[in-house]
């Protein structure tokens, strides 16, 4: 199995409580905040849609 390298970092801030975290850009899971629980990604068909602030991509 390999590894994929499409894969990103994402450093996003929760529009909620401002905390700041790094998330996986393709993740195929919900991601939510780990401070207040809010949902900051979830997927859509394939795609992860971001519902918070990007403020990096590595
Ligand atoms: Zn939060």
């Amino acid at each position: 199995m390999k590894t994929q390298t499409n894969s990103k970092f994402i450093k996003v801030r929760c529009p909620k409580c401002k905390n700041e975290q790094t998330i996986f850009g393709n993740a195929s899971t919900t991601v939510s905040c780990l401070v207040c629980s809010r949902e900051l990604v979830y997927p859509t068909g394939g795609k992860s849609k971001i519902s918070a602030r990007v403020l990096e991509i590595f």
